[in-house]
């Protein structure tokens, strides 16, 4: 039986990112229960900053490490759930990890529940609750192999203020076959924005076909949300008419986010936008039909012309500054 706890954190530039601290934290309360320790596996820098909350940091780094590629991420993390025997594997659900989880796993025979939004021990056992049928529905779902992965949806929990530093990292060697190295990077484009990738965003600012134009959308959705700090998406509609790009779309065949504030701007609430979307801990709709089935899952519903409330909305934030 493993014991403690694997956590793989990732990071931009040496920095760990938010979505990382939330697992650590969080695993740090399940080892509290379950016994063992937490390490956090950092792939592609051998000095990472802002590690908080494990006893022990892995770091593996390199040219074969620096981009994400599946086979020598699949492999390293191989190796360290290897060396470090745990009961559990911990990590966010990204591009990355639903690309090279399922792999690995087969690979070893362990069971994989993916796109948790909350874990908890049961009678000594980590269960993990998944939304499913398009987010209609929760289950929470147990997994029997030693040890157990689960992958967490960003955003899912609060970053404890009281995270201890964590020691010195230490560099795990991982030797890689000529399997792994089926596919090379050669170069990676950096998207044209510097605003938080929406699936990882805590707030986002959606606009639907209520805003009628790329130009109000421009001129309405992106400075509400640079007001509020926050990543501007868009419903199929939208992106479909040329408001924004397919990289900005919310919704079952465009990303699948889990903000804690979600702004829907002259959105309808189509079932395959809250795919997307439903988890949200704070809804806003703003929605000049009253009628409209996104009011049904808002937290706030403002019924009204968009092209007032917003502007008014924006106002009254950078007022607050
Ligand atoms: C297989 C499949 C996959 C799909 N995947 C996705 C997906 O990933 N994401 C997604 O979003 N959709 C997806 N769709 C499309 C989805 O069914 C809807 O067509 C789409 O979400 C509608 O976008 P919308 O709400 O912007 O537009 P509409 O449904 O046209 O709604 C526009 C809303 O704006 C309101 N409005 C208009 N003017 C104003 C104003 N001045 N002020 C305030 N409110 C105003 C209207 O009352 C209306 O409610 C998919 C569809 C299919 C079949």
């Amino acid at each position: 039986m493993g014991n403690g706890i694997l956590v793989l954190c990732e990071q931009e530039g040496g920095q760990i990112k938010g979505t990382a601290l939330e697992l650590l934290g969080k695993a740090r309360e399940l080892a509290a229960q379950l016994g063992g320790s937490v390490t956090a596996l950092v792939m592609g820098t051998s000095t990472p900053t802002g590690v908080k909350g494990a006893q022990q940091i892995w770091c593996v780094d390199g040219p074969d490490f620096q981009a994400y590629n599946t086979g020598p991420w699949a492999r390293a993390v191989q190796v360290a759930i290897e060396k470090a025997a745990p009961a559990l594997v911990l990590a966010t659900s990204t591009v990355a990890t639903r690309d090279f989880f399922p792999r690995l796993a087969a690979r070893l025979g362990l069971g994989l529940a993916t796109e948790v939004v909350d874990l908890c021990v049961v009678d000594g056992q980590v269960l993990g609750r998944r939304p499913v049928y398009a987010g209609k529905a929760l289950y929470d779902v147990r997994v029997s192999s030693d040890p157990a992965i689960f992958t967490a949806r960003p955003n899912s929990f609060p970053v404890p203020a009281d995270l201890p530093d964590a020691p010195a990292p230490e560099a795990l060697d991982v030797a890689l076959t000529e399997a792994d190295r089926l596919t090379r990077v050669v170069d990676t484009l950096a998207p044209e924005t510097d605003v938080v990738d929406l699936t990882e965003a805590a707030v986002i600012v959606s606009g639907g076909r209520g805003l009628k134009s790329k130009e109000n959308y421009d001129s309405i959705i992106r400075p509400l949300a640079a007001a509020l700090g926050a990543t501007p998406g868009a419903s199929r509609a939208a992106v479909d008419a040329g408001f924004a790009s397919h990289g900005d779309q919310v919704g079952q065949t465009g990303k699948v986010v889990n903000p804690n504030l979600y702004v829907a701007c002259g959105i309808s609430g189509a079932i395959q936008h809250l795919a997307g979307m439903r988890t949200s801990k704070v809804i806003v709709a703003i929605n000049k039909d009253e009628e409209a089935p996104i009011f049904d899952f808002a937290t706030y519903g403002i019924v009204a012309d968009l092209f007032t409330i917003c502007p008014l909305l924006q106002a009254e934030i950078e007022d607050l500054d």
